[in-house]
């Protein structure tokens, strides 16, 4: 479904991204880690084309979505990206959060946007909320909300960029349901954490950022548990 080829990104003399190569398959979830400043949430802004790659290509579907060329409104509705802080709009309600992009930006009818807001507000038992505004809301249920608001466009693709690290501890359990139950449904996700439990829970694939590339990836339980490469150990005997 997406590939990174040799993405390479630079903040001044900075080379955040060193040619990494990342493929994802359709259904797959993916847990990106790596230690603070590896270029996790750097990848995924470049996925999602918040920042422009220096070199190589990402491609979604077969389409280079790297190519100047293309529209990057169009990229994002097929790629959601969700982040840390939940960066719901404080004086709109959920539903008018959740309905914002899908009218004025991608044209939906008002009508048929609270429709579907309201089915996935619904099946994430926050429907007895959609009038409220954020701040009546706790933690994980405006990081619920926000991945809803992602969720409405029918997304290809969705990032989460720790979801999870803002919430109270009781808060993350409902928030890694959801994530769960989308995986049920067969999304395709790219998850940044630096909570492994989260990883090995949810995750098909865990991949090791150090720098500027994946240096080692594969099922949660090896890399996890018996990763191959030094550094990997060495990031992980640091974090446990
Ligand atoms: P964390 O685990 O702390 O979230 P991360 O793996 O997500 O870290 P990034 O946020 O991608 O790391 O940052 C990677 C590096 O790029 C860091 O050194 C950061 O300072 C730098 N960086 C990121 N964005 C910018 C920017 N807009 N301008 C300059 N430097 C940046
Ligand atoms: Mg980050």
């Amino acid at each position: 479904l997406l590939t990174c080829a040799d993405v390479r990104k630079t903040f001044g003399s900075a080379v955040v991204l060193d040619g990494l190569d990342l493929s994802v398959d359709e259904h797959e979830v993916v847990a990106l880690i790596g230690a603070s400043g590896s270029g996790k949430s750097t990848l995924l802004r470049c996925i999602n084309l918040l920042t422009e790659v220096d070199d190589g290509t990402i491609t979604l579907d077969g389409e280079d979505i790297t190519n100047p060329k293309i529209n990057p409104d169009v990229v994002r509705r097929k790629i959601g990206l969700v982040f840390q802080s939940y960066n719901l709009f404080p004086h709109m309600t959920v539903l008018d959060n959740i309905t914002l992009a899908p009218v004025k930006v991608h044209g939906k009818p008002p009508a048929a946007a609270r429709e579907l807001a309201m089915e996935w507000l619904n099946r994430v038992g926050l429907a007895d909320k959609s009038g409220s505004y954020p701040d009546g809301l706790s933690g994980g249920q405006q990081q619920r909300v926000a991945i809803v608001r992602a969720l409405v466009n029918s997304p290809r693709l969705l990032l989460l960029d720790e979801v999870t690290s803002a919430l109270d501890p009781e808060l993350v359990g409902e928030v890694l349901t959801m994530i769960r139950d989308l995986k049920g449904d067969g999304m395709t996700m790219i998850l940044a954490t630096h909570e492994m439990g989260f990883a090995r829970q949810v995750a098909d694939r865990v991949a090791f950022l150090d720098n500027g590339r994946v240096l080692e990836q594969g099922p949660p339980a090896q890399v996890l548990g018996d990763p191959v490469e030094a550094r990997t150990r060495q990031f992980l005997a640091r974090i446990i």
